[in-house]
């Protein structure tokens, strides 16, 4: 092993963690560009086995793609998060235009919510979706946030439910299809 490596694998943990200065971090970078065992040992590192690429058993690699995948699976939580958020935020928005002369934005809102809630609920959007429109909508009515009466309020749930199922249809014939490209 040439010097210049085994000074860059020393530093492979701290600049995993982003802990070495610029210069350092560029340094590593550079060095990674050319060396394609310490890229090697740095991949090994990122899927959180310390071992290095000779010492790696074949059968390790599902073993290796275990932390990997937990962090893809908590990156993942965050943007379930991220967009059940927006799911809200836009099911109140939609309603708060609602008899105002934005209305009409809402037949391009309301299938945004529906993909929102395809990538949250997947198909159990179809049931869950509405339910949260009807409960927001509740709200919104006993709060008086919009100038509606009970009927049309309720009558406003059932049309954007129509269209949420648009965007639901979207969603799902998109997963479909991309799901279809990746096999
Ligand atoms: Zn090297």
């Amino acid at each position: 092993m040439k010097t210049e490596c085994s000074l860059v694998r020393d530093l492979l943990p701290l600049y995993v963690e982003d802990m070495v200065s610029a210069e350092t971090a560029q340094y590593v970078k550079s060095h990674l560009a050319e060396c394609s065992e310490c890229q090697a040992e740095l991949d090994s590192l990122k899927e959180g086995e310390g071992l290095t690429a000779i010492e790696k058993k074949p059968t390790a690699n599902t073993e290796d793609a275990k932390p990997f995948k937990t962090i893809m699976k908590r990156m993942n939580r965050q943007f379930y998060s991220i967009a059940y958020a927006a799911l809200i935020f836009l099911i109140f928005l939609g309603f708060g235009w609602t008899g105002g002369e934005n209305l009409m934005y809402n037949s391009m809102i309301m299938p945004v919510v529906g993909i929102f809630g395809y990538y949250v609920f997947r198909w159990k959007a179809i049931y869950k979706v509405p339910i949260l429109l009807l409960i927001i909508d509740t709200f919104v009515f006993l709060f008086k946030l919009v100038d509606l009466d009970l009927y049309s309020a309720f009558l406003w749930t059932v049309i954007y439910s129509i269209f949420v199922f648009v965007g639901i249809t979207i969603a799902f014939l998109l997963h479909f299809a991309f799901r279809k490209e990746k096999n």
